[in-house]
């Protein structure tokens, strides 16, 4: 296993739950060793697909009988932001970014804080900042953040709270960042403009593939087989192409679920195994801001619909939601909750 990861892998999603807040510390974030896997730290920086062999920086070569390409997505840069020299912008992706967030936002009490981007981690960094007293500017370019995973009665309910709790401008984008002494003005689309402190970045993410030269991901079919014989992919560096769809995850339990779906189809090509089959999306992923919990499972397919789900929500609340996205035939395809607790994992037995 080859990886380029500082100071070695991390379990990336404690990042903002975990290492920036002080509950965890780096040691305690690392992925555990895996018994009989030697890891080589390096960054692979060009590949030869005919030959199997990867290029790192360097100058060694790696070669082997069948390659996975894992490397994942790193943040969206601030395209579109005309951002002057002197800002410094910060973003969250290696637990050096956490150590960086921390030393220059040490005391976030009365500071306001600009987070660009109110989708999965903007979210989640709104609230760290909230917790610790600052005033929070949270843009979104979606007037319905995260409507595509969460569906029309849920994303409203994100928004709602983003609007309770920060100076949520959304359905805005920053047209530019320009310095004010020690602090940041962002003038947005909508005319206005705000002084902040400091400006963090979380506008997603795109594949972290452009070293191999396709800056879009690595295209697999549902085996997770790549372009070429002996290369697979899987997690965010992958999409999978299958019946004119593109399916793409950025979330950590699809990537465990990718990596092993691709191990089992390499034993197949390699060894006799047993075809695992197409990979089905059935992992999904937790959002935790503001004491509220939303959390999702399998897909929500834009030329499905939505419904109400019907399981019973323990403990109730009154706010809970829980919803069921079906595909044209009527398939249970997904499932998204709002404080809807264990019930999002009991539905998701459903998914097809
Ligand atoms: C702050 C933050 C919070 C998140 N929170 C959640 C969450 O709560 N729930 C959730 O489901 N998902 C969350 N995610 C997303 C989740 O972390 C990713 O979906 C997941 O890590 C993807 O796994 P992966 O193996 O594809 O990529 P990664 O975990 O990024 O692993 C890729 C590895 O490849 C290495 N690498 C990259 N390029 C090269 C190269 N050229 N050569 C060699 N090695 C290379 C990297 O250093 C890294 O170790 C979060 C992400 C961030 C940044």
């Amino acid at each position: 296993m080859l990886d380029a990861e500082p100071g070695g892998a991390i379990n990336r999603t404690l990042l903002d739950k975990a290492l920036l807040p002080g509950l965890l510390t780096r040691e305690q974030i690392a992925l555990p060793a895996v018994e009989g896997v030697a890891v080589t730290s390096g960054e692979a920086t060009a590949a030869d697909l005919g030959t199997k062999t990867v290029e790192l920086r360097d100058g060694r070569r790696l070669s082997a009988d069948a390659v996975v390409i894992a490397t994942g997505a790193m943040p969206r840069h601030s395209d579109g932001i005309d951002v002057a020299a002197e800002v410094a912008l910060h973003r969250l992706h290696t637990a050096d970014d956490a150590d960086a967030l921390r030393e220059s936002i040490p005391q976030a009490d009365g500071r306001r804080i600009a987070v660009l981007g109110a989708g999965f981690i903007g979210t989640e960094l709104a609230s760290h900042y909230v917790a610790e007293g600052a005033e929070v500017v949270l843009v979104g370019r979606s007037s319905t953040p995260l409507v595509s995973a969460l569906g029309a009665e849920i994303s409203p309910r994100l928004a709602a709270l983003q609007r309770e709790r920060t100076d949520a401008r959304l359905g805005a984008a920053v047209r530019a960042i320009t310095p004010n002494g020690a602090r940041a003005q962002l003038s947005l689309s909508d005319g206005s403009s705000i002084e902040v402190d400091a400006v963090i970045l979380a506008q997603g993410a795109v594949p972290a593939t452009a070293w191999i030269g396709v800056p879009d991901g690595i295209r697999v079919d549902d085996r997770l087989r790549g372009p070429e014989g002996g290369w697979y992919a899987a997690g965010s560096a992958a999409y999978i192409a299958s019946g004119g769809e593109r399916l793409t995850t950025d979330h950590w339990d699809a990537a465990v679920a990718q990596g092993r779906h691709a191990a089992r189809t390499i034993l197949h090509d390699f060894l006799g195994g047993e075809d695992p089959g197409p990979y089905r999306p059935t992992t999904g992923f937790t959002l935790s801001a503001f004491g509220s919990t939303i959390a999702a499972r399998g897909l929500r397919r834009p030329d499905g619909s939505e419904r109400a789900a019907s399981w019973p929500i323990e403990p109730p609340r009154p706010d809970a939601v829980l919803t069921e996205f079906v595909d044209a035939g009527g398939e249970v395809t997904g499932v998204a909750g709002f404080n809807a607790g264990p019930a999002v994992v009991r539905a998701a037995a459903a998914i097809a």
